[in-house]
Parts: structure tokens; C-alpha cells; sequence
């Protein structure tokens, strides 16, 4: 296999047209030259495609462009990230089967897990990661899956994927990991153990904000369960989107160089500035999880957070303050982006389930992007002055 970004760029199919760039599939179904085709293909004897809801070439493209990033044998491509969260608990559970996730998840999966899924009997439990010699004791009979979330969104909290593996494995658990943060690039949960990785394809996949889409990859056999649910409950990504991802794909290497170097140094120039609590990003020193970091990650990521002294009144001013950098719930962009999670993407948790994660009322998530990093840092500093 060549290296990561030559594979991401090369990985193409092309028809009779002889097209040098993939084109756009948009049809919603394929056709057939014989009855006997038809039932040879529906009834997997012969590979093809059907219908869009099943597969198509765009979305099969990306599958198999991030499998290659990840080292995953398979997967599905759907609509959103939740989608693909949903999907990977939903195809492989069922009522009575119990999760055992880490606290620190993304809002709506946090949503998914605790009013979603009860409805169906499927039920969870929640571990602290300052605490892994008692995650044994949160195990149910009916444990079936270990659900994990790293970097977390947005307490950049990092779980050990080399215990996480092991655990699994020693208690017959499925692993899932949510690789959005960290991207194939950076972190490939599968070395350590994850049996399915997940993404929104939304946040660095796409990285410039412009279409949503997830991902679920892994096994094979795994991924068969998978298909058979999306292929009959409907979360097909749409094959535009999909070739916006697949597209997406060829730089994201290039992207994320650029988006890890400048939040490093984002990070270094305001830790230790007067205003501000704490400042956290994987690969600062000061960082409570950095050596894991430095293990299972390649580099520090996208994201940088700010705790501001002075609570929420301050964040918001602060946020008022800023001239470039958007306020908006995304992520991953190529346009920097604050985001004020107490209030927003956060804001259904109490107070009480925010602090245990790391969610300060003063918290501020910055997603850097790909503008010079001395614009980003002078419209920080800049606020930060003003909102004093
Ligand atoms: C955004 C996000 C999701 C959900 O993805 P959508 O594409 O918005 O549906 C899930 N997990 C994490 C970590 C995210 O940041």
C-alpha cells in the first residue's frame, strides 16, 4: 500500500467515459441486461449495484477510500454522523443488551444513549476515565458493547485505546470508537482493538463545511449487520455528498498538517495569558492526558479549548467580541470556528453532567482552521481585551 495521502488521492474507479475526476452518480437505482441478472445480483451472487439505498458508486468510493485510512475491512456510508452512531448501536444490539460508554461524549450521542435507546430496552452505563480499575464493576451480565468517544467533544478528554482494546476483548464487549475528532490521519482505532469506528464525515472528512455525512467501518462480519439495518431502516448518504467526501478525502491529509500546526500553536501562545483558566489541547505538556496522546496520536488535532475566567457572561462577551472567527455549531472547517458548549451544543446536559465531563460555564471550543495563525490568534487576543 503506498502512504496515506497517495492512496486517498489514487483510489478511483472509471467508467467507459475514461473521466479523469469522479463523476456524480445521481441515480437512485442501476439497471439489468437479463431477468437473471437481476435475481443474480439481489440475491448476492453476483457483485453490482441495486439501488441507491444499498449502495452506489460515489458512496462506495468513500467507503473505500477511509477503510484504506483506517485499516478497516468494511463499511457503510450514511446521511449524518448521528446516523452513523445510531446505526452502529442500533444494527448490532438489541432489548435488554446494555452499552458501557465513557462519560464524555458528543450531545446527541449522549441523547441517543440515555432517551433513545431506553425506549427499546436498550439501556447504559456511564465510566469516568480518571477511573479505569473500576469499569470492570460497571459491567452488566448483559454488557454487549464498550461505546468511546477520543479526543472527546468538547473536553478533549483521551481514553486509553490500548485498554479500551483490551478490556474489550478480555470481556467478549464490542469496541466503538468515534474517531471524528482525530481523523484516519491521526489516530486509527482499529490497530488497538476497535472492532467498528465511526465518524461524521461533516466535521474534518468534509472540512469545509459544506455537506453532512457519517460513517461506519470494521469488520466484516460486523459490518454485514450493519448493512442489512441501513439497507432497510433508509440512512443512505446521498451520492452528491458522497462524492464531496470522497473528493474531501484527497486533501485531508494536507488539511489536518495545517490544522494541527496552528492550533499547536494557538495553544502555546495563550496558555499561561492572564483571563484564562486553563487552556487544553492534546499535545500540550500540561495536557492531564498528554502521554496518551503522544501514544495513539500522530498529532494534536484541529481543536483547541479555552476555559475564561469570569464564567458564562464573559464567554458570550468575549464571543461578541471576535471579528473573523464564525460562531456556529460546526467543526472541522477551514474557517475557524467558536463555540460556546454550555449554552449550545451541551446546553441539554444539567449542570451537574457538563462538570463531570470537563464542561466549564466559562468553556470556549476553538475549532482553528485553515486561515493564516496570526489572523486567528489577533482575533482572539483581541476579544479577550475587549471582554475584560
Ligand atoms: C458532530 C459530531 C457527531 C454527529 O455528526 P453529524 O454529522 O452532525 O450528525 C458525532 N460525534 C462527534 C464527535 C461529533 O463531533
Amino acid at each position: 500500500m503506498a502512504h496515506f495521502e497517495t492512496e486517498s488521492i489514487r483510489t478511483q474507479s472509471r467508467t467507459n467515459e475514461r473521466e479523469h475526476s469522479a463523476p456524480i452518480f445521481l441515480t437512485s437505482s442501476f439497471t439489468f441486461d437479463s431477468a437473471e441478472e437481476a435475481r443474480a445480483t439481489f440475491a448476492d451472487e453476483t457483485p453490482g449495484n441495486i439501488y441507491s439505498r444499498y449502495a452506489n458508486p460515489n458512496s462506495s468510493e468513500l467507503i473505500e477510500k477511509v477503510c484504506q485510512a483506517e485499516g478497516t475491512e468494511d463499511g457503510v456510508a450514511t446521511a449524518s454522523g448521528m446516523a452513523a452512531m445510531f446505526g452502529s448501536i442500533a444494527s448490532l444490539l438489541q432489548q435488554g443488551d446494555h452499552v458501557l460508554a465513557a462519560r464524555s461524549l458528543f450531545g446527541s450521542t449522549h441523547q441517543l444513549l440515555t432517551r433513545v435507546f431506553p425506549k427499546w430496552g436498550i439501556t447504559s452505563t456511564y465510566g469516568d476515565i480518571s477511573d479505569y480499575q473500576n469499569w470492570e464493576k460497571l459491567l452488566h451480565p448483559n454488557t454487549k458493547m464498550l461505546f468511546l468517544e477520543t479526543p472527546s467533544n468538547p473536553g478533549l478528554e483521551i481514553i486509553d485505546l490500548e485498554w479500551a482494546g483490551k478490556f474489550a476483548a478480555a470481556h467478549n464487549l464490542i469496541l466503538v470508537v468515534d474517531n471524528c475528532f482525530a481523523t484516519p490521519y491521526l489516530q486509527q482505532p482499529a490497530k488497538w482493538g476497535a472492532h467498528i469506528v465511526t465518524h461524521s464525515a461533516t466535521k474534518y472528512i468534509d472540512g469545509q463545511g459544506r455537506v453532512l455525512g457519517g460513517l461506519i467501518l470494521g469488520k466484516k462480519e460486523l459490518i454485514k449487520e450493519v448493512q442489512f439495518f441501513t439497507r432497510h431502516t433508509g440512512p443512505a448518504i446521498s451520492p452528491f455528498n458522497a462524492w464531496m467526501l470522497s473528493k474531501s478525502m484527497e486533501t485531508l491529509a494536507v488539511r489536518m498538517d495545517r490544522h494541527c500546526e496552528s492550533a499547536s500553536k494557538i495553544a502555546s501562545y495563550f496558555e499561561g495569558k492572564s483571563g484564562i483558566n486553563e487552556v487544553k489541547y492534546p499535545f500540550l505538556k500540561s495536557h492531564p492526558q498528554h502521554h496518551l496522546a503522544k501514544k495513539q496520536m500522530s498529532q494534536g488535532g484541529g481543536i483547541v479549548t479555552l476555559n475564561l475566567e469570569g464564567g458564562i457572561s464573559r464567554a458570550q462577551r468575549f464571543i461578541d467580541q471576535l471579528q473573523m472567527i464564525s460562531i456556529t455549531a460546526n467543526l472541522g472547517d477551514s474557517r475557524s470556528i467558536i463555540t460556546h458548549p454550555a449554552s449550545t451544543t451541551h446546553s441539554k446536559l444539567t449542570e451537574e453532567e457538563r462538570e463531570k465531563v470537563g464542561i466549564h460555564p466559562g468553556l470556549i471550543r476553538l475549532s482553528v482552521g485553515l486561515e493564516h495563525p496570526e489572523d486567528i490568534v489577533k482575533d482572539v487576543e483581541r476579544a479577550l481585551e475587549r471582554s475584560k
